[in-house]
């Protein structure tokens, strides 16, 4: 028989997890606020909990897939967390995650915080490339690492609870700023007899090549040395701001999401570091 398991929460992402679940096998006590939204996984086989505190009390494993942190602190409010191994996929900030961390410690629990880097149709489907990150302490990840398997591959980042929510908003993060640039490069072409669709695989080959400066800028960023196997240095590439913003005024377009980098571009530059990597803008970031 498979390992017995608790899940709250029966939103996209948990009806989802849950029915991974209970399509390998796994015995699965559910909790929802809102009691409808479990109707059809009592269908399917799932133990529906009648109150938050009862599915916590129902398994050792307990996993929490809800709205937010303040969510979880409100659903878990009145249960006993004690000898309980918590799993949190709600998505959090590292520090949300650090101080739930310690807030189940203080109940006697373990705690691992996940980041799902997923969307719901995308679990439970074998080769979908869904995963979640895991933090937290080693021995609760191995001790459920195979019932964590079912839904999405799993990868642990540590023992500070933090990172898995670091992890997975820096992944976003650079999710967003590809997504900055793609806007702005349809911009370009939109007024003109370009069809998108056309120019879509020519967008997405360049972006899937220029992918390999992450491996350079990271061991760049590892090595301390910014000019390590530059091919187009920081001069040259600057001295192209000007034909990326004439063509966008040209085009009609406005520049404002590709204009804070090539404004830290330019002040890297300004403070005398043409023959490096764009790998210093990162150092201007930080504050
Ligand atoms: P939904 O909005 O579909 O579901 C939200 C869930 O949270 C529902 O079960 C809802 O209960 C519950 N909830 C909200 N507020 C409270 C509260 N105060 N007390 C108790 N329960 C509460 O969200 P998803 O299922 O899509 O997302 C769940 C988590 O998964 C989020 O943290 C999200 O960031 C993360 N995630 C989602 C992805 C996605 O693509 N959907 C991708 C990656 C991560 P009720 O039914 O009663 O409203």
């Amino acid at each position: 028989i498979r390992p017995s398991l608790t899940l709250l929460g029966l939103g996209a992402m948990g009806t989802a997890l849950a029915r991974a679940w209970l399509a390998a096998g796994h015995p699965l006590t559910v909790w929802n606020r809102t009691p409808a939204r479990a109707e059809p996984l009592a269908a399917a086989g799932a133990v529906v909990a009648p109150s938050a505190a009862a599915a916590v009390a129902a398994n050792r494993l307990v996993v929490v897939c809800l709205l937010d942190d303040a969510s979880v602190g409100a659903a878990l409010s009145g249960a006993d967390l004690a000898g309980r191994d918590v799993v949190n996929l709600t998505t959090s900030t590292p520090a949300q995650a650090r101080a739930r961390a310690a807030w189940a410690a203080e109940r006697g629990a373990r705690f691992l915080d996940g980041g799902i880097m997923a969307v719901p149709p995308m679990i439970g489907v074998p080769g979908s490339g869904a995963y979640v990150f895991y933090s937290g302490p080693e021995d609760a990840f191995a001790a459920h690492r195979d019932v964590l398997a079912v839904p999405a591959g799993t990868t642990y980042v540590g023992d500070d609870p933090g990172f898995a929510a670091l992890h997975d908003v820096a992944l976003l993060s650079g999710m967003y700023g590809m997504f900055a640039g793609v806007a702005h490069a349809f911009a370009l072409i939109r007024r003109e007899k370009i069809a998108a669709r056309s120019f879509a695989p020519l967008l997405s080959g360049w972006l899937t090549a220029m992918t390999a400066s992450v491996t350079k800028a990271a061991e760049q960023l590892d090595v301390g040395d910014y000019t390590l196997d530059v091919v187009s240095n920081l001069a040259m590439q600057t001295a192209g701001v000007p034909t990326l913003l004439s063509t966008a005024e040209e085009q009609g377009v406005s520049p404002e999401l590709i204009t804070p980098y090539l404004k830290l571009m330019e002040r890297r530059l300004a403070d005398g570091h043409g023959d490096e990597d764009t790998t210093g803008v990162i150092d201007l970031l930080l504050r």
